[in-house]
């Protein structure tokens, strides 16, 4: 007979864990021990709370324990988690560590590129450390990056939202992390626009480049254009860490050409072919794509994150702390309703999402689609248990209820 949980009286299922005590007469679910836990220490703990001094909460962070907490947000992808975990801590540490060491070695600040395509969680990665790490985060698209004067953003005005993102606070600014998607975009415009002025390319990747080695740049707390008799604030870039992403399509071709088929490796799995060629991705390789060497070579730490399948994205609908079927439960239990997902819708949203295109992203929109008519009607539901089956998804059928009270009878 499967399991019941003893709080919440729901049935053991594959979201839904259930552990027993020896005797295996008393059972509680996963969620009941969260809720648990949550009830005696309070809301999630972030190292902050943790270590309540300032600086302080560095001091014994280990790169496993970065992982660890990315591997409760981040679906697969477990190279560049590791990856990240070291360079985000090695920032640190040479931020909040160096006076420990005898000699007076400089130790070189390391920005990170993350390679993949879109949806694949790299903005999801430099979110989550910069949540755990209690520092701001400023994230930002290189495509809508113009030279100064032009139609656009400056590039300073990266450093005003992350001003913004730490409150106004500039010693926290001066620590935090700011995230550049589409780095591989902007070399790519200055080439089709080789007869206007070069507003987006090398103009810009010259302006990202002065940001991203560290200097003192002056910034209008507001944002906006500089103009004279504005005041500005000084924000030193020199300890914030960069972070890019790029989907670089058509990598794996130019790595294919550069090692040859044979050096890859003999790996029948498709997946784990890619994953052997994308480590091999040097800064060289990254010219094709119209990136100044010098902004490369500021980008010391490079790694990759691979596509998602459909394994990986019903991962994804039900396993972080925050998954998205989590989160309509919870939504529709405060409203008193009981929202189930079967097995085979969740694998029918994963496909759908795969279908389009668009990498994790998709599986948001398509539960919110799904959801709508449902939230709609929510109130009118309570007390009954709503099944959505793979019908629900795929044949715009309506989702099955069932009245609690009935639920009970049949047990
Ligand atoms: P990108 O690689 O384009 O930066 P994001 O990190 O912004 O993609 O991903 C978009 C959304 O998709 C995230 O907010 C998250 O909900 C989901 N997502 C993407 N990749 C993963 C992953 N590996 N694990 C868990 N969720 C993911």
């Amino acid at each position: 007979m499967a399991k019941k949980c003893s709080f919440c009286d729901e049935i053991e299922s594959s979201q839904r864990r259930i552990l027993s005590n020896e005797h295996d007469d008393a059972f509680i679910c996963e969620y009941c021990v969260e809720g648990a836990y949550s009830l005696i220490f309070g809301e999630e703990k972030n190292l902050k709370e943790v270590n309540q001094k300032e600086d302080n909460y560095f001091k014994d962070l280990t790169p496993k324990e970065l992982k660890a907490y990315l591997d409760r947000y981040v679906i697969g992808q477990e190279r560049a988690k590791k990856v990240f975990s070291v360079g985000v801590y090695n920032h640190y540490k040479r931020l909040f560590k160096t006076h420990l060491s005898e000699d007076d070695t400089e130790l070189f600040k390391s920005n990170i590129l993350l390679i993949g395509p879109t949806g694949s969680g790299k903005t999801l990665l430099a979110q989550t450390l910069a949540k755990f790490l209690d520092v701001p985060i400023a994230i930002c698209d290189a495509t809508s990056l113009t030279e100064a004067g032009y139609v656009g953003e400056d590039v300073e005005n990266i450093l005003t939202r992350l001003l913004q993102a730490a409150d106004g606070d500039v010693e926290r600014a001066q620590k935090g992390i700011v995230f550049i998607d589409e780095i591989d975009k902007i070399a790519r415009m200055s080439e089709n626009r080789s007869i206007t002025r070069d507003v987006s390319g090398e103009g810009v990747q010259q302006a990202l480049l002065k940001i991203i080695e560290g200097s003192l740049v002056n910034i209008p707390p507001k944002g906006g254009r500089k103009h004279p008799n504005q005041d500005f604030i000084q924000i030193d870039t020199s300890n914030i860490l960069f972070v890019c992403g790029g989907a670089f399509d058509g990598i794996e071709t130019i790595l294919k050409r550069k090692l040859g088929d044979n050096v890859v490796g003999f790996f029948d799995d498709k997946k784990e072919k890619n994953k052997n060629l994308m480590e091999k991705i040097e800064p060289d390789d990254l010219v094709h794509f119209g990136l100044i060497p010098e902004l490369i070579g500021r980008l010391h730490i490079i790694t990759s994150l691979n596509e998602l399948d459909e394994e990986d994205m019903i991962r994804i609908l039900t396993e972080p702390k925050n998954a998205i079927i989590k989160q309509y439960q919870k939504l529709f239990a405060i409203d008193g309703v009981r929202l189930k997902f079967e097995d085979d819708a969740i694998r029918a949203i994963a496909h759908l999402a795969l279908e389009r295109k668009t990498g994790a992203r998709g599986l948001r929109s398509i539960i919110e689609e799904m959801m709508t008519d449902l939230m709609f009607e929510l109130p009118e539901y309570k007390n009954y248990d709503i099944i959505i089956t793979k019908g629900v998804v795929c044949d715009n059928e309506k989702a099955l209820l069932i009245k609690k009270t009935d639920n009970k009878g049949k047990e």
